[in-house]
C-alpha cells in the first residue's frame, strides 16, 4: 500500500502529523509521483485559490499512477472541468443554505444542530459539498466562536444531537477538541454528539493516537460518520482506524456519495458495501451528488442510483444496503428513493416484483 513512499520509515508513515505536514499541494510536487494529464495540470493552476489541492501521502499512495481515470485520483486531483464555464453555470456554492446567524452553525432540523469547526481538510475532495469554504484558507474556530455556539445550544432545549463537521473536525488539536466536547457536554439536553470525519479514509493514522481516543471515549456517546466512496479506500490502515474507534465504543457509520466515473457502477458499489461490512462499518446512506458549484460534473442520473440499489438487493445482507437519498435544496430534507417492488394491488392481494426475478402474488390480509 505504501506505493510511492516505500522508503518512509514506518514511524513517520504512522504519524498523522507527518501525513499532514507532507501533504502534496503543488503541481510540481504531484508531478514527482504522477504523470499529470493536460486537464489536470490546467486544473491545478486554475482552481488554485478557489478550490485548492492537498493530498496526504497516504491517500496518494492508493492511486494507480498509470490510470488517469483512477477513482482515488479523480477524487483528489483537480481537473479544469471544475472551473470551466459549463460546470460553473450549474449548481450553487451553498445549495442547502447552511450559513446561519452564528458562524459555523446550521440549525435545519429542530432536534439537531450542525457546527463546522474548521475549513481545514487533510485532502480537499473534488466533489466536496462544502468546497465553497476552502478559499477562506485553513482556519479553525476560535474558542470565542465555540462559546457562542454553546450559548446557542443552551437556549435551544429542543436540540438533542450535535453534528460536528468541517472541513475536518478531527484535525483540531486534542486540546481544542477536548474543549469543544466538554463545553457541549455542559449542555444537559444534548444527548448525542456525531462527528463527521473523513480521516479514516484520508489519513487513518489520526486514530493511532491514544490521547485522541481517550478524549472521544470520555465524552460518550459519540457516533462517527465517515465517508468511504470506493472499495479501494478500504485498506489495512483504514480498517485499523475503524477498529480502534469501535473498541472505544464509537459506532462507525458511512455515507457514500454517488459519483460519476468513481462509483456509479453496480459491481463497484457492491464491493464497497461488502468491504464496509467486513471492517464493521455500517453503510447508512448513499447520497445523490448535491448540486454544488464546481462539482456538478460528478453528478449522474437518479435512474443510475436506482439501478445500483436494485442490483444490491439480494447480493448483500440488509445491513449492507444503504438508504439512497436525495437531499432537497433549500433545507427541505432528505428524500429516500427506492426501486418499486409493488406492481399492483387488488383487495388484500399484492403483485410484487421479486428481487430474484419474476412476479409473486401475495395475499396479505390485515385486521
Ligand atoms: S474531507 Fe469532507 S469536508 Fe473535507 S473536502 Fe473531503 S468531503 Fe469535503
Amino acid at each position: 500500500m505504501r506505493g510511492f513512499f516505500r522508503n518512509v520509515p514506518v514511524r513517520l508513515w504512522h504519524s498523522y502529523h507527518w501525513q499532514v505536514q507532507n501533504r502534496i499541494r503543488t503541481k510540481e510536487e504531484l508531478e514527482r509521483y504522477i504523470k499529470l494529464t493536460k486537464e489536470e495540470k490546467e486544473g491545478i493552476e486554475k482552481t488554485a485559490g478557489l478550490y485548492p489541492m492537498a493530498i496526504t501521502p497516504y491517500y496518494l499512495s492508493l492511486i494507480n499512477p498509470e490510470d488517469p481515470q483512477d477513482p482515488i485520483r479523480l477524487q483528489a486531483v483537480p481537473r479544469a472541468l471544475e472551473v470551466d464555464e459549463k460546470t460553473q453555470a450549474h449548481g450553487e456554492p451553498d445549495p442547502f443554505r447552511e450559513e446561519g446567524a452564528i458562524p459555523g452553525l446550521t440549525h435545519r432540523y429542530p432536534d439537531r444542530a450542525l457546527f463546522t469547526l474548521t475549513t481545514f481538510c487533510a485532502v480537499y475532495c473534488r466533489h466536496c459539498m462544502r468546497k465553497r469554504i476552502f478559499k477562506e484558507g485553513e482556519r479553525a474556530r476560535t474558542k470565542e466562536e465555540i462559546d457562542l455556539f454553546v450559548e446557542y445550544l443552551k437556549t435551544h432545549e429542543e436540540i438533542r444531537e450535535v453534528l460536528l463537521s468541517g472541513g475536518e473536525p478531527l484535525s483540531l488539536s486534542n486540546e481544542k477538541l477536548h474543549y469543544v466536547l466538554s463545553r457541549i457536554r455542559d449542555v444537559p439536553h444534548v444527548e448525542i454528539i456525531r462527528i463527521g470525519t473523513r480521516l479514516p479514509v484520508l489519513a487513518p493514522q489520526r486514530f493511532y493516537d491514544d490521547e485522541l481516543l481517550d478524549i472521544l471515549e470520555k465524552h460518550a456517546p459519540i457516533w462517527i460518520n465517515t465517508h468511504f466512496n470506493h472499495p479501494r479506500e478500504i485498506t489495512e490502515e483504514s480498517a485499523t482506524a475503524v477498529e480502534k474507534l469501535l473498541r472505544r465504543g464509537m459506532p462507525v457509520n458511512n455515507q457514500t456519495v454517488l459519483l460519476k466515473g468513481i462509483n456509479d457502477d453496480p459491481d463497484v458499489m457492491l464491493r464497497l458495501m461488502r468491504e464496509l461490512l467486513r471492517i464493521k462499518v455500517r453503510p447508512v446512506y448513499l447520497f445523490h451528488c448535491d448540486p454544488v458549484k464546481g462539482a456538478i460534473h460528478f453528478r449522474t442520473s437518479v435512474e443510475k442510483g436506482l439501478e445500483i440499489m436494485e442490483y444490491l438487493r439480494g447480493k448483500v445482507s440488509g445491513m449492507g444496503i444503504p438508504t439512497y437519498a436525495v437531499d432537497l435544496p433549500g433545507g427541505k430534507g432528505k428524500v429516500p428513493l427506492s426501486p418499486s417492488y409493488v406492481l399492483d394491488k387488488e383487495g388484500d392481494t399484492y403483485v410484487f416484483r421479486s428481487p430474484f426475478g419474476g412476479l409473486v402474488e401475495y395475499a396479505i390480509p390485515h385486521a
